[in-house]
């Protein structure tokens, strides 16, 4: 079994190397919706693999291998400027797609010209600063906190938004949340998906809301996928939401479609 699966991970990393080299990468969007009005208010950019048999494969199928093999900081690039140029063009076409949420690896953080990096991509795709947002995640901020802080200040000078990704399920110490120069917090699938039935939970989620509140962070929860759950946060003081109650991930022709529509849920 070891060789086996030793074999299947140089074949997944192989084909991966190719499917970069390729392009068969596409970018999916996913609403991000004030839950009072309705209203759309950004976007989460998510990465799919569009494999020539496979057919769409799942970023929790590659991503973990594109980490530990360092894949993931191209692959995040071509993800950044693939949307970057997109919501640029919706701007530019006199839509108003809100903000654009992307993911940051902290491996990306790790390369030394990633500011740099960072700065020609917004002149090079017209994007400005305040239509774009990065998440991290709590875990990965965890493993380095000092050098996640000096990075992600960096990043907050040139006014971009940072969120904290999966709050709540990466042992964040309260002291370094309040040094990290963050603007909101997301909270975790994990702590939505038995609401507002399971008392931990429900808790857990208040508690999120309320620590957000005081550390004067905004806050949006994810994988939010019926009217209950919505309520459950709108009325607990958790405004943004994003799940598939709203709408799941869809490629940027049918968001277009959303954005033209004038996005009535
Ligand atoms: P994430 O950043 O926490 O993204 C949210 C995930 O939850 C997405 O899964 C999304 O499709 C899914 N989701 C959204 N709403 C719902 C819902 O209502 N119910 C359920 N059950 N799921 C929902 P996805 O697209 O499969 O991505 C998985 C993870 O892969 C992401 O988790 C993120 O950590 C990573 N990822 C995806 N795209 C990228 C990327 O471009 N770069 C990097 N570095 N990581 C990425
Ligand atoms: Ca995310
Ligand atoms: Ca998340």
């Amino acid at each position: 079994t070891m060789t086996e699966l030793a074999f299947q991970r140089v074949v997944m990393e192989t084909s991966l190397r190719m499917a970069l080299e390729e392009k068969q990468f596409v970018v999916y969007y996913q609403p991000q919706v004030d839950g009072t009005t309705d209203k759309l208010i950004g976007m989460e950019a998510l990465v799919r693999w569009q494999h020539p048999n496979m057919g769409l494969v799942s970023p929790a199928k590659f991503i973990p291998l594109a980490e530990s093999t360092g894949m993931i900081v191209a692959l995040d690039r071509f993800v950044m400027k693939t949307a970057m140029t997109q919501i640029a063009k919706w701007y530019k076409d006199g839509l108003t797609p809100g903000v654009l949420a992307m993911n940051l690896a902290i491996k990306q953080l790790q390369q030394t010209d990633f500011i740099e990096m960072f700065k020609g991509l917004m002149k090079e795709t017209g994007c400005k600063a305040e239509w774009i947002e990065l998440e991290v995640t709590e875990g990965q901020i965890m493993t380095n906190p000092e050098n996640a802080i000096k990075i992600l200040t960096q990043i907050s000078d040139i006014g971009i938004e940072l969120a904290i990704d999966d709050f709540g399920t990466g042992y964040s110490s309260l002291a370094y949340l309040k040094k990290l120069p963050i603007d909101k917090l997301k909270i975790d699938q994990a702590f939505v998906r038995d609401l507002p039935d399971d008392e931990e939970d429900a808790s857990i989620a208040k508690a999120v809301i309320a620590l957000a509140k005081s550390l004067n962070l905004r806050v949006i929860a994810e994988g939010v996928e019926s009217k209950e759950q919505r309520n459950f946060l709108v009325e607990n003081g958790c405004e943004n939401i994003q799940g598939y109650y709203y709408s799941k991930p869809i490629p940027a022709d049918a968001f277009e479609v959303l954005l033209k529509s004038g996005f009535i849920f």
